[in-house]
């Protein structure tokens, strides 16, 4: 069954008098499990994609379904509640809290879905291990490499088991070898989890490991064959 879907989406930035769509009436559905990578070029509308896809903006017209729920439809409390549950999100910064351990930060959303602080430790520390980070588990994000922080947010991103993984350009600012290392572990734990994953990158060596590459242009999602990429 699909874990996100969404038809007929439409969003314009107001500016002014410019009423420029960045696009209108796409349509997308993400089956469980799948990984699907979205590239286009800068300024295409990945970003902004993304954003109504996690809840984080609103369409201007056309509708967001989440794990089967309308997003529109729900309270802010609600959609809160299925954006932690359901989604996970990481990005080209690992937005982690400085102030706070790997282990805590990996915790928080555990926590925030009523988990009690003991449940949450040990499912934090599960995921930190998969990642190879069980040995920085008491460590600030400013006492981690960079490889070793986006590794932590992607435990972070995986921790609820949610339906899907949201990710922009989550290895953007990592160099070559430490992207394709985080890219890899993040990308056997969303399949060990049967973890859907829209990845949104402009690097095709890392889009065509994922089952659909989409190239966003013009406002139209267009399917990429693996063998033009
Ligand atoms: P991409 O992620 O593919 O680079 P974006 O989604 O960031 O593209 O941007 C798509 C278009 O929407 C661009 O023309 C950009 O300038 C514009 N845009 C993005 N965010 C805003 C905003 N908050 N206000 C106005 N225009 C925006
Ligand atoms: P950076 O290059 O930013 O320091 P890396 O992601 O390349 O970060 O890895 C940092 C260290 O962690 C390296 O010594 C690497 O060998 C080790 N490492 C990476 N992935 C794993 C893993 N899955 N299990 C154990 N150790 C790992």
């Amino acid at each position: 069954s699909a874990v996100l879907h969404c038809e007929n989406l439409a969003k314009t930035y107001a500016e002014g008098r410019m009423r420029t769509p960045v696009f209108d009436g796409l349509g997308l559905t993400v089956e469980q499990g799948e990984t699907v990578a979205i590239v286009g070029a800068s300024g295409a509308g990945k970003s902004t994609l993304l954003h109504l896809l996690g809840g984080l903006d609103v369409p201007t017209s056309g509708e967001v379904y989440v794990a089967g729920q309308k997003m529109s439809a729900l309270t802010d409390a609600a959609r809160g509640r299925l954006r932690n549950q359901s989604l996970g999100f990481v990005y080209q910064f690992h937005h982690l809290l400085p102030e706070f351990t790997a282990l805590e930060n990996v915790m928080m959303p555990v926590m925030l879905a009523g988990a009690d602080v003991k449940a949450a430790a040990q499912r934090a520390r599960a995921l930190l291990d998969s990642v190879g980070l069980g040995h920085r588990v008491e460590h600030k994000p400013g006492e981690l490499s960079g490889g070793e922080r986006q590794r932590a947010a992607v435990a972070r991103a995986l921790v609820n088991q949610p339906a899907c993984v949201l990710g922009d350009e989550p290895t953007g600012n990592l160099d070559e070898k430490t992207a394709a290392n985080v890219f890899a572990q993040m990308l056997e734990l969303n399949r060990a989890q049967k973890t859907s994953l829209v990845l949104v990158t402009h690097d095709r060596r890392l889009a065509r490991k994922l089952d659909r590459v989409l190239e966003l242009h013009e406002g139209k999602l267009r399917h990429l064959p693996h063998e033009q990429l």
